[in-house]
């Protein structure tokens, strides 16, 4: 499944070529499914996570319904982390530390990410109870953009997740456009 997945994602995406370096099994804490580590350019995949993939099954389709993750499909874990391979081809990571290598592209991303934040914001943060705005917050973000995207500041949640969002097929309008602005 995950060799088949990186060469696909290979061909659509051939910049992507020499960032991704080594995948390997890892024992990960039981929250983290996969990670991507920046300069030594490699996935690790969580070894319990992959033992059973129909518990990761369920996992991804119960984060997507809370608004969690962008994509509900097990597929989402390597997806998710080429979508950080595809952030340091652009630096981002670098340019968060101030060495700054494509900041047009990241400055962008970061335009998009205050947009959809607004749109959240604008939709939720007017209602009267808490439960209420982070209910209104989920859905929002179940039909928009994950919420663990638009978290981050540094908008590499937002290009990995709007990375799994195009791989999975049908991005919506935030993913195509976080995807366009990378490129
Ligand atoms: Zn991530």
């Amino acid at each position: 499944m995950v060799a088949s997945e990186i060469s696909k994602i290979y061909e659509q995406f051939p910049e992507l070529k020499g960032h991704l370096l080594e995948v390997a099994a890892g024992d990960l804490p039981k929250n983290v499914v996969a990670e991507y580590t920046f300069g030594l350019r490699r996935m690790t995949l969580n070894r319990e996570s992959f033992a059973d993939l129909d518990e990761l099954a369920q996992l991804s389709a119960e984060r997507y319904l809370a608004g969690d993750w962008s994509t509900g499909t097990p597929g989402r874990a390597i997806w998710h982390e080429m979508g950080h391979a595809l952030a340091d081809r652009n630096r981002v990571n670098n340019i968060a530390f101030g060495m700054d290598t494509d900041m047009a592209r990241l400055s962008k991303v970061k335009a998009i990410r205050s947009e959809a934040v607004q749109s959240l914001q604008s939709f939720a943060s007017h209602l009267p109870t808490q439960t209420q705005r982070e209910a209104a917050a989920r859905k929002w973000a179940r039909d928009n953009v994950s919420l663990y995207g638009i978290k981050d500041k540094t908008v590499q949640e937002f290009i990995a997740e709007s990375f799994a969002e195009f791989e999975n097929g049908n991005p919506r309008s935030w993913a195509r456009r976080v995807i366009e602005a990378v490129r």
